[in-house]
């Protein structure tokens, strides 16, 4: 396997959506990447998030792949 960042090309291909979570808050929503180019690494949009919840930007952003594979028990009790 190519061992490369994943893009939102990639995502695209697979039809799933970036998630950012906030590590101050601990506060998760879906990222609109509506705009960016296809070549955006997918764990470098954080850097222009901002937590919704507390204004935080110590946000991690990551490919959410929920819907192909089963869901952690833990993230799903958060919701
Ligand atoms: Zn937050």
């Amino acid at each position: 396997m190519e061992n490369r960042p994943v893009t939102l090309a990639d995502l695209k291909e697979l039809d799933a959506p970036v998630r950012a979570h906030c590590n101050n808050c601990q506060n998760a929503d879906y990222v609109s990447t509506e705009g960016m180019p296809e070549d955006t690494i997918v764990i470098h949009i954080a850097r222009k998030l901002r937590c919704s919840h507390c204004g935080s930007k110590d946000v991690t952003s990551r490919p959410c792949y929920q819907h192909m594979v089963p869901q952690h028990p833990q993230e799903t009790s958060q919701q």
